[in-house]
């Protein structure tokens, strides 16, 4: 009998448990899962928090209903009617001590028309000049392994990038854009520059696959995003799930692979599946090569502010949901979402729910991340205050400091994980690493991986 173990029961080790289960009973194996998770609950990064009418989703938020497979899971875990799409509405850059809205018509900032940079109240006049040289100027030599900041700035000018790009990209990828590629952020953008001659042109010819305006962009479960945690959950049939089951070493013996736990027991398997994050991978793999590996991957932290207020939502500026700030030193925040807007299945009474993002690329950081909640607390308030001119009285708040643990994709990314894969295929060829760490950020991305990883384990069977 086989014996395979996902350590990690976050989305993609629940999600590559799933398609096993599915295999196991499809061809009645009789083959042992055991899925292993160090904390209380499954779902990793995804954890929905329910406190005084809100829903507050500590981790991710929402699901971006773009990728190809995001219906086909869905649909599969019989999710359908618990879906709720974002609202759609205005974004706001808070700039030079007021909120600037972002040009409705851009994709990540980037101007989809001429006409949309024309409008654009974020760049001076000279700024959008410069940025036309992008409708006459030819990429020669970028590839989609240089910076996509290099890029940008080659043909929209230096301005329109940190003004109106940056803000919005650097938030979405977590990083600065000059340390990010284009391949692992928008490989589109090169594409469209070499077949429409410029990427403004390319964005306009392909609007409707960025839905402009965020109608239906996202969407999310009426309880919570955990709604999807529990459906992956609840297929698991006769799965093992340890919970409280934190794995602290792994060794290799006579071609199987000794898993042993923090509270001293010890498992044997054939198959192990890493989808932890790759600092928790170093930690309990032996070998100073693949260490050496894993150590180059990088990732930056993240703190999470909710503050629910007893005052209607109505309070915020009519449409908008949300802005991110532009310069480093008007407020300590690199973002705030106002959820109750965007979200209204997060807010029961209508009362407002924001949501603040403090970013360790922010020279405010070093400093609260040695606050304690309180302290934390006050800062965000004093962001609230100045952002948003509001200082109500608030119901509940939930802070979450998600440290080191949002992955940054760097130039060598996927150099790096190749010499993984390479390494632990020669030595280790039971183990595979899965997850956030290595195949992608995103939701869908990180069940897509799951589905691939257990078809490379049923391959090997
Ligand atoms: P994780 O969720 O990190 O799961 C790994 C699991 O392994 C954890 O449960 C951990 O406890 C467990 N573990 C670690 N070490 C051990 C060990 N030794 N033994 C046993 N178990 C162990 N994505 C989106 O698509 N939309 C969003 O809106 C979004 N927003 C985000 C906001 C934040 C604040 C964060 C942090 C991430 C966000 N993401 C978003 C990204 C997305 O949530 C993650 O990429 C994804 O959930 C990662 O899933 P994973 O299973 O690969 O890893």
């Amino acid at each position: 009998m086989k014996t395979v173990i996902v350590i990690g029961g976050g989305i993609t080790g629940l999600s590559t448990m799933y398609e096993l289960y599915k295999w196991k009973k499809a061809n009645q194996s009789d083959m042992r899962l055991i899925l292993a998770e160090a904390s209380a609950e499954l779902g990793g990064k995804i954890r929905t928090v329910k406190n005084s009418g809100f829903v507050i989703e500590a981790g991710a938020d929402s699901i971006v209903t773009r990728k190809a497979n995001t219906m086909t899971f869905i649909e599969e875990l019989g999710l359908q009617s618990e879906v709720v799409y974002n609202a759609t509405g205005r974004s706001f850059i808070y700039t030079e001590g007021e909120l600037k809205q972002i040009p409705t018509d851009a994709v990540f900032g980037i101007p989809a028309s001429v006409e949309s940079l024309a409008k654009s109240t974020l760049v001076s006049a000279e700024g959008k000049v410069e940025a036309l040289k992008d409708l006459y100027t030819k990429n020669e030599t970028f590839t989609k392994d240089d910076s996509v900041g290099a890029f940008l700035e080659h043909f929209l000018g230096k301005e329109l990038v940190e003004k109106q790009i940056a803000p919005v990209l650097s938030g979405v990828y977590s990083g600065k854009l000059s340390d990010l590629t284009l391949a692992s952020t928008l490989p589109y953008l090169l594409e469209y520059k070499d077949k429409y001659g410029s990427i403004i042109r390319g964005l306009e010819a392909n609007k409707e696959k960025f839905q402009i305006g965020g109608e239906r962009k996202f969407l999310s479960f009426r309880s919570g995003l955990d709604t999807l945690v529990n459906a992956f959950e609840n297929k698991l049939g006769d799965v093992e799930i340890l919970k409280n089951t934190k794995v602290s070493e792994i060794e290799k013996e006579n071609n199987r692979y000794k898993v042993s736990f923090a509270n001293q027991e010890v498992i044997e398997a054939d198959h192990v599946v890493l989808s932890i994050p790759h600092t928790a991978a170093g930690e309990i793999l032996n070998d100073k090569e693949i260490i050496g590996e894993l150590v180059k991957l990088k990732s930056s932290s993240l703190i999470s502010v909710y503050v629910g207020f007893d005052v209607p939502d109505s309070l915020l500026p009519t449409e908008g949901t949300g802005f991110i700030t532009a310069s480093n030193n008007e407020l300590s925040c690199n973002a705030c979402t106002w959820t109750s807007r965007k979200w209204e299945h997060t807010s029961e009474s209508k009362n407002l729910l924001v949501r603040l993002f403090y970013k360790s690329s922010h020279p405010a950081f070093q400093a609260l991340q040695k606050m304690n909640k309180e302290e934390i607390l006050q800062a965000a308030l004093s962001d609230i205050k100045k952002g948003l001119g509001i200082s109500a009285e608030l119901i509940t708040s939930e802070i979450t400091n998600w440290s080191d643990q949002m992955p940054n994709y760097r130039i060598t990314h996927s150099k790096s994980v190749e010499a993984i894969e390479s390494k632990l295929a020669t030595a280790y060829p039971g183990i595979i690493i899965a997850g956030c760490s290595y195949y992608g950020v995103g939701i869908p991305d990180c069940i897509e991986n799951g589905k691939n990883t257990a078809r490379k384990i049923i391959a090997l069977l």
